[in-house]
């Protein structure tokens, strides 16, 4: 069964008092600090443009990922039982993916890691979508896609 991705994304304007940083489980920060080591890289920004936080929980039906950005903040879930038996490309791909929507509020761009569903790009192939996901005129398009709040869970 392929599973989907969800997007939910609720914007509210309001000043963020507490820093911009993610909150993740253990086995979740490693993605995390690629993201922002490869976000520093390619716009030289080092951080998430609001405070996120990133648990596990069961997910129904075919999600392995959820984010809401709500009240400023970002809050992104990812499925425990998917997690636990995928490859680290997958995970480092869903996480920049739930980034993309939390942090980018990227709406789904097929074809690239924001695709609705994780295409599971192997290593040489990640490297050019990880640049193509930093551009700075892929990020103006898509930050549009994002910028409602439709669900834009596509099959
Ligand atoms: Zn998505």
């Amino acid at each position: 069964m392929i599973k989907y991705l969800s997007l939910a994304l609720v914007i509210s304007v309001s000043t963020a008092c507490a820093s911009n940083v993610v909150k993740a489980p253990e086995d979740v920060m490693p993605f995390v600090n690629n993201y922002l080591a490869d976000k520093n890289k390619h716009t030289g920004i080092a951080h998430v443009n609001r405070p996120i936080e990133i648990v596990f929980d069961h997910l129904e039906g075919q999600y392995v990922g959820w984010c809401k950005v709500e009240n400023g903040k970002g809050h992104i879930i990812l499925d425990k039982s998917t997690w636990s038996f995928k490859t680290e490309s997958w995970k480092r791909e869903l996480v920049y993916h739930e980034l993309g929507h939390c942090d980018l509020l990227y709406g789904h761009v097929h074809g690239t890691m924001m695709h609705p569903n994780i295409i599971g790009f192997l290593s040489e192939e990640f490297e050019a979508q990880v640049k193509k996901f930093f551009n700075h005129k892929f990020m103006i398009k898509n930050q549009m896609l994002g910028n409602g709040l439709s669900n834009l869970v596509e099959d």
